[in-house]
């Protein structure tokens, strides 16, 4: 699919969005929607960026650079599928909420109809993995999230996760049960590395609403938005310019006039955005803002965490699950399995293909293909006993760099705005200030940010593209409302005061 139809002529556009990740293609999307001219710029021969996927040469079957999740709360990436005509194309999880693995045991974790966070607290009160006392100790770090606000995750930032449970007196066993698989899962780095702010932030709002679903996509993640969203640009009279790098930007000191492309052609525009993951970012900024400006000296903070994903066809069905996930172990490899057969509409006939996430996979790295294979089976085998190397007929290894920006403690407070210092620069991408995880959602929600501030610059006030997720709910909900808006001057003092006794006292 080539797409570059520029020729050998200098281009000339309002927009050239750097990257086409999901940030670009979402800011490309927003823009050209109101009317601007748009170019998208992509090195690799296909959009999607690390949500893309492919074809598998052997099989014929899609395949994408790793299994992803949705969540029931990503608005803003169910908006990018809404205005591509696929958004049913996920497939959701109708049952239970996770099945953990424990060996051959399947720990079954529900959602029930209560206020949050009393949705989870059956599923919490029968876990037999922990007992009374220890499951108590997780308490008052509950109710710490559900008082705490922004300024309380940006204060807790500068500390690790682990040491901040622990000062908060959740037991060591509960932090293994819960809280390690938790932040490898979720914020995909160890719990002694991950920032306390980033993990606090993300349970919030895990302990705020009560119906969380999970969907996976109907064949490859790619598919659900890269032609479509190539095809709904260049339809518009937009350019997708794939296999073409940008080597750096153009204009003199602290102003942007378009870009360079690495076949020596020019893009001049009137604004550019920087789609681009911060290490990439990083070696285009000039010198010059390095020294003068925070947020590009900052770029040298965010360490990618790299992943390894499997494929695996089996030559019969393992399980009707369609997801699940191991209890975690620090010496395990794989975090999370999908059975695709389960997943994708037409395949339930089919034997199970298997994908997995080895996360933040820096125990694999002197491991081969096929010793993650073994590794990767035998871990399968011990909760579905019937999988063997036997039964394997193909299998596909993806080692990727960079999955997300590892949340080291610190790093929060260093995600930028969109906006830069530079004129007529902006910068997208699932690492920027968003308050959400770096993630497709994040990558989507920063993509409208940047659309709409563009539009802004232009003087196209226009309806904000970005969707503001909901607040939380229930009585996290409540909490969230009192310790913000109490008008009671005693009583806001009181909350105040826990959550100062709580966050510092007990912390520093
Ligand atoms: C295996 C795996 C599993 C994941 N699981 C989940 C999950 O379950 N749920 C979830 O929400 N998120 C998940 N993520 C994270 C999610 O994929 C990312 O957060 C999101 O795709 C990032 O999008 P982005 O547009 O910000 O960046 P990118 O996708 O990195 O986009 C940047 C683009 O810029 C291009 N580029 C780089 N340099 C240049 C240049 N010089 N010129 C032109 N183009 C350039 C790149 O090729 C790339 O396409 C996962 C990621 C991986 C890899």
């Amino acid at each position: 699919m080539s797409q570059n139809d520029a020729g050998d002529e200098a281009i000339e556009t309002d927009v050239v969005v750097v990257g086409g990740g999901l940030a670009g293609i979402t800011t490309a999307l927003g823009l050209a929607q109101r009317g601007v001219d748009v170019t998208l710029v992509e090195r690799q021969p296909r959009l999607g960026g690390r949500a893309q996927s492919w074809e598998d040469p052997t099989t014929g079957d899609p395949v994408h650079i790793g299994p992803h999740i949705f969540l029931s709360e990503y608005p803003n990436m169910l908006k990018l599928l809404d205005m591509l005509g696929t958004k049913d194309r996920i497939v959701w999880q109708d049952d239970h909420f996770l099945t953990l693995a424990d060996g051959e045991r399947a720990i079954v974790t529900e959602q029930w109809p209560l206020p949050a966070p009393l949705h989870f607290m059956p599923t919490f009160i029968l876990d037999d993995r922990a007992n009374f006392a220890e499951k108590l100790s997780n308490f008052p770090v509950t109710l710490y999230a559900m008082l705490m606000q922004e300024e309380d995750v940006l204060r807790l930032d500068g500390m690790n996760a682990y040491a901040f449970l622990r000062r908060m007196g959740v037991s060591r066993r509960f932090i293994e049960d819960f809280w390690s698989f938790t932040c490898m899962a979720i914020m995909n780095v160890p719990i002694e590395v991950c920032s306390a702010g980033a993990l606090m932030r993300f349970y919030k709002r895990f302990i705020g609403h009560s119906e969380f679903s999970f969907g996976f996509p109907d064949g490859g993640l790619g598919d659900l938005f890269a032609p479509q969203a190539a095809q709904m640009l260049q339809e518009g009279g937009h350019r997708v310019l794939l296999e073409t790098s940008v080597v750096e930007f153009t204009g003199a000191g602290e102003q942007v006039t378009g870009v360079l492309l690495d076949d020596g052609r020019r893009i001049t525009a009137k604004k550019t955005i920087a789609a681009l993951p911060p290490q990439t970012l990083r070696q285009m900024v000039r010198q010059e803002w390095v020294d003068e400006h925070r947020v590009f000296a900052d770029l040298v903070h965010f360490h990618p965490c790299p992943y390894v994903s499997s494929f695996i066809w089996f030559d019969r069905k393992l399980t009707d699950l369609k997801m699940w996930a191991r209890v975690h172990c620090p010496n395990d490899l794989n975090c999370d399995f999908y059975d695709l057969s389960n997943i994708h509409r037409g395949w339930e006939e089919r034997p199970s293909v298997i994908t997995s996430n080895i996360i933040y996979c820096k125990r694999a790295a002197g491991m081969s293909d096929e010793e993650i294979i073994e590794a990767t089976v035998a871990e399968i085998a011990e909760f579905l006993p019937r999988a063997s190397m036997d039964g394997v007929e193909h299998w596909v290894v993806n080692r990727i760099p960079m999955a997300i920006h590892c949340p080291f403690p610190g790093t929060e407070r260093k995600r930028p705005p969109v906006h830069t210092p530079i004129e007529n620069l902006w910068i997208a991408g699932d690492w920027t200030r968003t308050g959400l995880p770096s993630s497709m959602e994040s990558a989507c929600m920063s993509g409208w940010m940047v659309a709409d501030e563009v539009l802004e610059s232009m003087g196209k006030n226009q309806p904000s593209l970005a969707v503001e997720h909901a607040g939380v709910e229930g009585v996290t909900g409540l909490f969230d409302r009192t310790s913000n808006l109490m008008p009671g001057r005693n009583i806001r003092r009181l909350f105040k005061g826990v959550r100062r006794r709580l966050s510092e006292e007990r912390v520093s």
